[in-house]
């Protein structure tokens, strides 16, 4: 069978879920429309048991009609399926712990009840009218015997996906492979990879899951999320479609405008090196790099630039060499020599070293202002 992977974003439940991470309803429609616009067919958008305006955020939403699927976030609660039931949602996901270690001691129960509250709940929201997704939490942690035994129950309860949530974000790529492709063989129903990045694996563990078989799976943007973040959703859409061509109907053009959105409204901005939607990823000051781009993109290009709806960006600094000089005077008009080139590579690297900046157009006509004489020696 085709690999697939269908996209669910919990942007707007485990992305505000950040510490110190609170959207307006505004901004949270914003984001929500931003992407549906570049296709993502699944949104995770919120908690409503968490209150009466979360609520009416979510169902205002659901009011705008947009093409994606919305699920909203509960526990098996009876307060909270109600909650849930009021939004205008689609699914809901039911979460509940399902390692030994949360079951004993952070819920003081045992797996019959573990057991007994799935098919309960999922029965009780099916009767509600709302499509149900068992979230396994914790699942990395739980006995592999036991999961499978979980997600078993909710199958014959009627929930039409389990997911399975590296809650602490404590997996291998090869390990949460095996994992996935066991309950894989063993169910009917969807499979959904709830990854985190404790160990900078959060995407790694995305795409292990997708090749064992998971059909969903959880992005943020900017991998925003609790401590160190979600799978983020550029890196995920970009890793399956670069590395193993499955495509997930997203217009990745549009990575850079949602990026920004939700750095904004996070009040979390993005680092330089963050792949894809980073400031300076596709920039370039190396001198070997930047010889090597001139003469055939290929050398020092994996992806085009564009397919993100970014460029390339060729800086001068410390590490630059005559070429790229050459060619920053040519695109101001300035034809040099490679003998002038050099001195003012000279300038540009003790500026480099004392601003910790590149130098911009003015600082470039001054440094050949000052260098001039060397020109007029040796032309
Ligand atoms: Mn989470």
């Amino acid at each position: 069978m085709a690999l697939t992977a269908i996209i669910n974003d919990t942007t707007l439940r485990d992305g505000e879920q950040t510490a110190g991470v609170t959207f307006t309803a505004e901004e949270k429609i914003s984001i929500a429309r931003a992407l549906c616009a570049a296709g993502v067919p699944e949104l995770e958008v919120g908690i409503p048991i968490m209150g009466r305006e979360e609520r009416e955020t979510i169902a205002a939403i659901a009011a705008l009609g947009l093409p994606a699927s919305l699920m909203v976030w509960g526990r098996m609660r009876s307060e909270d399926l109600a909650a849930a039931a009021q939004c205008g949602a689609h699914i809901v996901n039911l979460s509940i712990p399902v390692s030994d270690l949360h079951i004993q001691h952070k819920i003081n129960r045992d797996r019959q009840w573990v057991l007994a509250t799935i098919a309960r709940y999922v029965s009780d929201a099916r009767d509600l009218g709302l499509e149900v997704c068992v979230g396994g939490e914790d699942a990395s942690r739980a006995d592999p015997d036991f999961l499978l035994q979980v997600a078993e129950a909710a199958q014959a309860a009627g929930a039409r996906r389990f997911r399975f949530a590296d809650t602490l974000g404590l997996l291998d790529p090869f390990t949460t492979f095996s994992r996935i492709r066991r309950l894989d063989e063993a169910l009917d129903i969807e499979i959904e990879m709830h990854a985190h990045d404790d160990l900078g694996l959060a995407t790694a563990n995305t795409l292990a899951a997708v090749i064992g078989g998971a059909t969903h799976i959880n992005t943020t943007v900017n991998g925003l999320g609790e401590r160190a973040g979600n799978a983020p959703l550029e890196e995920a859409v970009m890793g399956l479609r670069h590395l193993y061509g499955i495509e997930t109907g997203i217009d990745t053009r549009q990575f850079p405008e949602i990026s920004s959105l939700v750095a904004a409204a996070s009040g979390r901005p993005v680092s330089a090196n963050k792949s894809i939607v980073g400031d300076g990823v596709f920039t370039h000051e190396a001198g070997i790099h930047v010889d090597g781009l001139i003469k055939h993109r290929a050398n020092y290009e994996n992806f085009a630039p564009a397919e993100v709806g970014r460029e390339h960006r060729l800086v001068l600094g410390k590490h630059s060499g005559t070429k790229a000089v050459m060619k920053a005077y040519a695109d101001l008009g300035i034809a040099l020599s490679e003998f002038h080139a050099k001195a003012i590579l000279d300038r540009i690297r003790d500026y480099a070293m004392l601003t910790k900046h590149t130098p911009g157009s003015t600082e470039l006509e001054r440094f050949y202002l000052e260098t001039a004489p060397c020109q007029a020696v040796h032309s």
